[in-house]
């Protein structure tokens, strides 16, 4: 086996969605903890903890205790290296998350026990079913009193559509849970309160009809032991295929803050989930043990680094290897830049990085020419597709308090449109600058945004925009003579793409009637 492959073998690039508090944070923290990226879980990102306000950013996600970046996180993990990217919880980030998604081989869902499937987790998996994106489940909060385990199963069947095949299977709940029973070792392994930011000793009982089990398990013996085989019979056996193809999900039981079954839910991922997988380019599958070094980027993030103030474009290595001095060919721009100083992710600690490989996101400063979609790639002349930004739906004109800063404005509204969480409209025809958002929270982020990493005090004004679209057409003449007529309403988007930016829904059947050759787009592809 050739080096390369043998590096892809290891690598599981994976994220984790679920509804807000159902316990995601927690369980990053966990698994961090599992790959001794961390000494002791509750550093990642304690809300109410004052110690791990990694910039002015992440303290608006405390005071507002909603996750917002994504942030990318390495660890060693038995014999692979895992890759774990998060994903902001918040639904006005669906399109954050929507691009991160694309970078994964696989996501774990979890759900908080005592509440079900909850809609946010629907909205996800509709998102992970483009891809057909395996799932792994992890059924979080045993130690509370949660939905009955059967009926869980049922529900996730029923609501997201996929079949379910419990691996481990929770003995009790709340104060009488116990641990779980692995139905594939005939192994119970118990459940000890307190052992919450340690690494627990496995306490292991062989075999359900032991001496032991019955111990342990007590009057509820047999009960349990019922209750097993009608689990058997009743659900879904684990099948690797079905898994792959995202029609199965294999579940595990546990409860993230008492520190048990996210070791139990890593195996499975370690065993089961795809190692890197290929993508889809202009000019057909590009597999991720094609020696050649490909990747695209999903995601660039402004300011992580108050000390250093820069941008960083996240990318997603899709085959071959990078090493640290590289030149590789920026498609978009068709030109070659030398890469001397990317940066891994460890454990949200950036470092330098000598080399990576296919499977491994990578960070790229960047000195605005990188776009959110960008391919990058040694010497093919592809591109990789699926990565769209969509027509905001809510506007804003933004105003500022000291006229003087219109510079410092100007600039952090496109580099933060350039992060893709909000856009920024220059109308051709004055020098109003105005902001459009799928969500009605990024308008908050962007004020406090320009505050904190531009210096610039900003407000909204109410402006009459019911949507935008972006515009283009063959014919150049034509395009021209649209633009002439349609001045009044056009505008530069922040990479200087042309859109039309309609006051009406019917001023835009309007304009879209009276100039049939122009297309107007509700998503740019990158
Ligand atoms: P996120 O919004 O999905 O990131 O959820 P968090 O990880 O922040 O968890 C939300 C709340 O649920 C926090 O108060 C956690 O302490 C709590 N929580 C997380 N996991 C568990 C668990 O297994 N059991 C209990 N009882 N609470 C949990």
């Amino acid at each position: 086996m050739s080096k390369l492959q043998e590096e892809i073998n290891t690598r599981r690039t994976f994220a984790i969605i679920s509804h807000p508090d159902a316990g995601k944070t927690t369980i990053t923290e966990k698994v961090l903890l599992f790959g001794n990226a961390i000494q002791s879980a509750g550093t990642v990102k304690g809300r109410g903890s004052s110690a791990h306000a990694k910039s002015d950013w992440m303290e608006m996600e405390k005071e507002r205790g909603i996750s917002v970046t994504t942030s990318v996180m390495q660890f060693p993990y038995q014999d692979c290296l895992i890759n774990l990217l998060d994903t902001p919880g918040h639904e006005d980030f669906s399109e954050d998350t929507y691009r991160t998604l694309t970078a994964v081989d696989s996501c774990l869902m979890v759900i908080d026990a005592a509440k079900g499937v909850e809609q946010r987790t629907i909205k996800l998996m509709e998102v992970t079913r483009l891809r057909d994106t395996p799932i792994l489940t992890f059924m979080n909060k045993l130690d509370r009193d949660t939905k009955d385990p059967v009926e869980l199963m049922d529900e996730v069947e029923e609501v997201l559509n996929i079949a379910c095949a419990p691996i481990t299977w929770p003995i009790g709940m709340g104060k009488e849970f116990k641990g779980v029973y692995n139905l594939y070792t005939d192994e119970i392994i118990l459940y000890k309160t307190g052992q919450g930011s340690k690494i627990q000793d496995k306490v292991v009982i062989k075999g359900l009809d032991s001496d032991e089990a019955s111990q342990v398990l007590g009057a509820y013996a047999d009960d349990f032991r019922d209750e097993i085989e009608l689990v058997r019979g009743a659900s879904h056996e684990f099948d690797l295929d079905m898994f792959l193809a995202g029609e199965l999900s294999p579940v595990f039981f546990g409860t993230a803050l008492g520190n048990f079954g996210v070791d139990h839910m890593l195996d499975g991922l370690v065993k089961w989930a795809p190692k890197p997988q290929g993508r889809e380019a202009d000019t057909g599958l590009i597999e991720s043990n094609d020696p050649e070094f490909t990747g695209f980027v999903f995601k660039i993030q402004a300011n992580m680094d108050p000390k250093h103030r820069d941008r960083i474009a996240f990318m997603r290595i899709v085959s071959g290897k990078y090493e640290k001095g590289m030149k590789m060919k920026h498609a978009r721009i068709n030109k070659d830049i030398r890469v001397a100083d990317a940066l891994t992710f460890l454990a949200g600690d950036r470092s330098a990085i000598e080399q990576a490989y296919a499977g491994d996101i990578i960070g790229l400063h960047n000195h605005g020419t990188i776009q959110i979609g960008d391919t990058f790639s040694q010497t093919k002349a592809i591109k990789f597709g699926g990565i769209p930004n969509f027509a905001p739906e809510l506007f804003r004109r933004i105003q500022l308090k000291d006229p003087l800063k219109m510079k410092q404005l100007q600039k952090g509204l496109i580099q933060l449109s350039e992060e893709g969480a909000v856009q920024v409209f220059r109308p051709l025809r004055n020098n109003d600058l105005i902001v459009g958002a799928v969500g009605i929270l990024q308008f908050d982020v962007v004020v406090h945004r320009l505050r904190t990493e531009y210096k610039v005090e900003a407000t909204y004004v109410p402006i009459s925009v019911s949507t935008a679209r972006w515009v283009d057409c063959d014919d150049q003449t034509k395009l021209s003579a649209f633009r002439t007529k349609c001045h009044e309403n056009l505008a530069l988007d922040g990479a200087d793409n042309l859109t039309y930016i309609a006051p009406t829904m019917v001023n835009l059947s309007l304009a879209q009637e009276r100039h049939p050759d122009v297309t107007f787009m509700t998503t740019r592809e990158q």
